[in-house]
């Protein structure tokens, strides 16, 4: 019987997820199709997942947290940071995973071994990447333009700034984790202190992927390396599919499939 799994999130019409997960199903044999779904109403998110009969499934913006607080068990480094973005059925239970801090994490390797790293943005993804970086003993600030969102991560122990106490530093990983670029021209924080932050010596990384932000336009500029964020999304989905597929495929061959279903 074909299995059925979907990508939860609102917008959801953009996302790649189908096109990675279904090359895996289709190049391996396995007999499940990956679909996507728009949500409107949190609340309702594990009665879905029960009533489209999924096997499993990917949350993406703005549900993760919510995601979290549904699954009947959440298991690993998704406890820390409280954010799910893989959902799997074992037996009638739904277990929560997250694979967004450790599929970012792998795309530095070869790359960069990061001594001091900065992060711009204090939302759902800042958070699971503060928490992989400080499960690694890697030291990281955290950027936000609002100080609400980073209460929080400055209660777990983490280092914060708001914008007013900016202050040059040096970092060599500096990431764009907020959400300006996406649907808009805007930086994520004004130019001249991003001037003073990018140079050569310094990966710029956004994870916003398929397009060149003004963030990655301005780090090219200052002739900084840099990166968007397509290696993360292979890498994530790489990881979910590793637990759609029970483990029965290399995570090697995942990727390799995923990659070449994505265009550059
Ligand atoms: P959230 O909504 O949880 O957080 C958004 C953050 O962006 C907040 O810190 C917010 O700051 C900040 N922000 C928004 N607009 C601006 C702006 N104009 N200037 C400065 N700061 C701004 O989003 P997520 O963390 O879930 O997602 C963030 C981005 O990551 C999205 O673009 C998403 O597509 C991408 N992503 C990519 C992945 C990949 O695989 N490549 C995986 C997961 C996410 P404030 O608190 O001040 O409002």
């Amino acid at each position: 019987m074909m299995r059925q799994y979907a990508v939860f999130g609102d917008p959801i019409a953009h996302s790649k997820s189908p096109l990675l997960h279904n090359r895996v199903f289709l190049e391996l044999g396995v007999p499940a199709f990956y679909g996507r779904y728009h949500l409107k109403e949190p609340s309702s998110l594990l009665e879905r997942f029960h009533a489209l009969g999924l096997e499993g499934a990917n949350i993406t913006v703005p549900f993760k947290e919510v995601a979290f607080e549904q699954c009947d068990e959440v298991r690993g480094i998704a406890q820390k940071i409280g954010s799910v973005n893989t959902m799997v059925k074992e037996g009638e239970r739904v277990i929560g995973y997250n694979t967004d801090a450790e599929g970012f994490f792998q795309t530095l390797e070869g790359k960069i071994r990061p001594q001091n790293v900065l992060i711009l943005g204090a939302g759902g993804t800042a958070k699971a990447l503060a928490m992989i970086f400080d499960l690694h003993q890697i030291p990281v600030t955290i950027l936000n333009r609002t100080p609400g969102r980073l209460k929080p991560l400055a209660e777990q122990g983490f280092k914060t700034l708001t914008h007013e106490e900016f202050a040059p530093n040096s970092y060599d990983l500096i990431i764009n984790s907020t959400s300006a670029g996406l649907s808009d021209d805007s930086l994520p924080l004004p130019a001249p202190w991003l001037e003073s932050l990018l140079h050569s010596g310094v990966l710029a990384y956004d994870v916003i992927y398929g397009k060149t932000t003004p963030f990655l336009r301005l780090a090219k500029a200052q002739g900084a390396r840099f990166q968007d964020g397509r290696e993360m999304l292979i890498s994530q989905a790489a990881l979910s599919s590793l637990h759609f597929t029970e483990h029965h495929f290399p995570l090697s061959t995942l990727h390799s499939l995923m990659r070449l279903a994505l265009p550059q």
